[in-house]
């Protein structure tokens, strides 16, 4: 089949109104049109390698037909049903219940969303149930982090601490939301005689007391932040944040829609620390994108509370529970545990930041090189002695990004971060071509080494 891209292009300018719509950023789209493995293909006939596997989330790869046939199925018995009380199906049931097995050992109820976004507002809202039942009801406020993602509604934006998505078109924010620094190791100066992984956690203390701990409920966290620039914490940063959580009766909520499933070399994010945390909020690759799925997970004590509480938990959306995404999600769960995507995430993220660290590591304009599993990020600077960066209007990521697709690598940036995420069934070829094609957008832009 061929596909006149011009006019698809110029029918889409005219009609649609894209996620972070700039039509000045749009004028060179791709329209993508197939894709297979790990590779997406344009309608000129262009193949790339997915770098950010979709937005982080076609773990599987793409042309999973075990996929699909889960979703034919599913649609021709019961394409749909409520899922409000009252109402089940199986597959939300067994979900919920494989969810209880794989998440943390005190996560056992489940929620089912349709994105993260949503998942981000249901546990606002929990929390806000939750102290009310127990006779807390001023405790409604949420702290989280510079450089946070955490949706765009308008209560999860004004978790989000990455200011290009709270700018002041969409001001003012939720009341209730503050944010303290991420523990970005790259940057973050710690006072004399701390560890950087506790100063920046020893924030967070600092902040529950500015606010009146009797005010705030819940501290939101990425185990690694991902849309921010792949920030990874230091191993003493979430060991002290559980401390000032369980100090402050404020709970702790990991959004693991990136870093659950997988991707960072464990099932979900914290275990490379040893904690848990009281809520998780999950979407993109428990149906490695095929449906659009989310939810959230809540400890054993606020399942109690939820169970016990005098109101009904009034919050639901039409797809919540959706039979078709959970029976996608179960075949997709099958593949991430029988393919063990932990190990292969955690082998496969160091081969890729061994090949990159090869490649780039003496740079001098690569300030920094990091990766947990398979979320990579490499740090462009104008200079590496002072961590300076290049001015905003040399515009060196696009520039970058662009010089990537040029040796055909499709990813996506942060600023001047470039970003690599590539589905967890990536090869060993595919990743030494990721690692040329970073190395080349560079070299392009800002010479070889
Ligand atoms: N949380 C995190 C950590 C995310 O990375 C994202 C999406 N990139 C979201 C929440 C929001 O998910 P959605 O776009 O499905 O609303």
């Amino acid at each position: 089949m061929t596909v006149d891209k011009d006019a698809l292009l110029a029918s889409d300018h005219a009609h649609l109104i894209h996620p972070l719509h700039s039509k000045a950023g749009h004028q060179d789209a791709h329209v993508w049109v197939r894709a297979h493995g790990s590779t997406l293909v344009d309608a000129d006939g262009s193949e790339y390698i997915d770098g950010l596997s979709g937005l982080w989330n076609v773990v599987a790869g793409h042309g999973r037909t075990e996929l699909a046939e889960a979703a034919s199925r599913q649609m021709t018995t019961l394409p749909y049903c409520s899922g409000y009380t009252g109402s089940s199906n199986p597959n939300a049931i067994a979900l919920a219940e494989r969810l209880a097995r794989l998440t943390y050992p005190s996560i056992n109820r489940f929620f089912f969303t349709s994105g993260g976004g949503e998942s981000s507002d249901t546990n606002f809202k929990t929390a806000r149930y939750y102290f009310r039942q127990l006779g807390k009801p001023e405790k409604t406020k949420v702290i989280s982090r510079q450089w946070a993602y955490h949706g765009v509604t308008l209560a999860a934006m004004s978790a989000t601490g990455i200011s290009g998505y709270f700018g002041p078109m969409f001001e003012p924010r939720v009341p209730g939301f503050s944010h303290i620094s991420s523990p970005y190791p790259y940057r973050y100066e710690a006072p004399e005689g701390v560890s950087p992984g506790i100063a920046a956690a020893n924030e967070l203390e600092q902040k529950i007391l500015e606010e009146g701990p009797e005010t705030v409920a819940m501290f939101l966290a990425e185990p690694v932040q991902g849309a921010g620039g792949i920030l990874i914490p230091p191993d003493d940063y979430f060991p002290r944040i559980r401390e000032i959580c369980d100090q402050y009766d404020v709970l702790l909520a990991a959004d693991e829609v990136i870093t659950g499933f997988g991707r960072t070399g464990t099932m979900f994010g914290l275990e490379h620390w040893g904690i848990e945390p009281d809520i998780i909020q999950y979407a993109k690759a428990i149906t490695s994108g095929y449906f659009p799925l989310g939810g959230t997970g809540v400890s054993d004590k606020i399942a109690d509370v939820i169970d016990s509480g005098e109101d009904v938990w009034m919050h639901a959306y039409t797809y919540s529970a959706h039979p078709v995404g959970c029976a996608v999600a179960m075949a997709n769960l099958d593949i991430i545990e029988g393919e063990d995507f932990p190990g292969q995430a955690a082998e496969k993220g160091r081969y890729l930041l061994d090949g990159l660290q090869a490649a780039l590591g003496d740079h001098p304009h690569v300030g920094d090189i990091r990766g947990l599993g398979l979320m990579l990020g490499v740090e462009i600077v104008e200079d590496r002695g002072t961590k300076q960066d290049f001015a905003a209007e040399e515009k060196v990521g696009a520039r970058v990004h662009q010089a990537m697709q040029q040796h055909g690598l499709f990813s996506r940036m942060r600023g001047d971060v470039v970003c690599v995420a590539p589905p967890v069934v990536i090869t060993h070829e595919e990743m030494d071509r990721i690692i040329a094609a970073v190395a080349g957008g560079i070299g392009d832009v800002l010479g070889s080494s």
